[in-house]
């Protein structure tokens, strides 16, 4: 059974990367594995535009997610919420023990500036998060207007979710004043899932270094002494390793820009195409995603039934909706390796796939 994936995470892997991930095993202290290691880091810098040092660790984003929640509140944490993945990082500092307020907002509603503001100004928190790209809902929230309100409060670690966009529109860290920047390698990356990024403040690991029971796998400081010799805490999933420095050699070849006009133009290819069958866009107006596009079913289509067709006559698979918002919406991605030819078959499958699928039996 093969299929191409246009759901938004995991994302369809080149031939290339995977090629890269079946190279022998190097010991993970080992002066080639060094090597390695020290060759990707100033490129993920370059990519999150920053100085800070990016991890890598051997996990899913959710790892350093909750990871960074226990190296950085100490106080309270301010929770934004407008998708499901901001909805559980609530849910995941409560469950950490924390001190945590829930800010909510409805699904495909951006984050507000001004209610973070009128939050932070109680002097309550210590630490808020954010995710930029809500891909439950196909959300991006104005990152640069939400950071210049947390830089306002100086004790406040800002810990910014960009999973499903980082690489694929510029996202500049330091100036911003972005102190944790967490990551995953299996959405803008395109690479399978297994590993995630993370990037430090000195700010933050300095607050880290202060902080009780943050445990071992996600301790920023660990994270931090084994940077400086090139290395990860633990054995980390070098496969992975090889296949993010084969995307990174990708990303050079493409260049930044390019890159990040690619996925501009291949997103808004896919919005028009789906606003000429009479769908409309899901999350409010001028906040729809660049790497993904959710439109709420207006046509009031069978979701189930056009993914059946989708998957068993055209070999691809799109997604029916996330949680509360299953048959409501479809998602479809479109970053990573996809190129014009590739989002102009996948939307010529759609077109031919639609033309079948029966209304929803409500
Ligand atoms: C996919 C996703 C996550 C969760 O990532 P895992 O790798 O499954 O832990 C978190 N945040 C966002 C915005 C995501 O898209």
């Amino acid at each position: 059974m093969s299929y191409k994936l246009f759901i938004p995470g995991p994302i369809a892997v080149s031939e290339k990367t995977l090629r890269a991930m079946s190279q022998p095993m190097i010991g993970h202290r080992s002066t080639d594995f060094v090597a390695l290691y020290n060759s990707i880091q100033p490129e993920l810098q370059a990519i999150a535009y920053t100085k800070d040092p990016v991890y890598l660790s051997t996990s899913s984003a959710w790892g350093v997610m909750e990871g960074s929640i226990r190296n950085v509140v100490k106080k309270k944490v301010l929770n934004c919420m407008n998708g499901a993945f901001s909805d559980k990082w609530y849910d995941v500092a409560l469950r950490c023990g924390k001190q945590a307020t829930a800010l909510k907002f409805e699904w495909g509603q951006p984050v507000d500036p001004e209610a973070v503001r009128k939050e932070l100004a109680t002097g309550a928190y210590d630490a808020l998060t954010l995710i930029h790209n809500e891909t439950s809902c196909g959300c991006m929230s104005d990152l640069a207007a939400i950071m210049k309100v947390v830089r306002e409060f100086p004790d406040v670690i800002a810990i910014v979710d960009t999973v499903s966009s980082l690489s694929a529109l510029p996202i500049k860290k330091d100036e911003l004043g972005i102190d944790v920047l967490v990551s995953g390698s299996q959405k803008a990356f395109a690479l399978p899932p297994g590993l995630s990024f993370l990037s430090v403040s000195k700010k933050a690991l300095d607050r880290a270094a202060t902080m009780n029971d943050r445990g071992y796998y996600f301790d920023y400081v660990e994270f931090q002494k084994n940077h400086e010799a090139g290395m990860t805490p633990s054995t980390p999933v070098i496969s992975l390793f090889y296949a993010l420095r084969s995307k990174l050699d990708d990303i050079k070849a493409e260049g930044l820009e390019n890159r990040y006009a690619r996925h501009a133009r291949l997103n808004q290819t896919v919005r028009d195409f789906v606003f000429g069958k009479g769908f409309k866009l899901f999350p409010k107006e001028g906040y729809g995603s660049v790497t993904l596009n959710c439109f709420a079913n207006t046509q009031g289509i069978d979701l189930a039934a056009l993914n059946k067709i989708l998957k068993s006559k055209h070999k691809l698979v799109i997604d029916g909706g996330y949680g509360i918002l299953k048959g409501k919406t479809f998602r479809i991605s479109n970053m990573g390796d996809e190129t014009d030819e590739t989002i102009a078959s996948m939307l010529k499958s759609l077109d031919s796939a639609l033309a079948e699928t029966p209304k929803a039996t409500a």
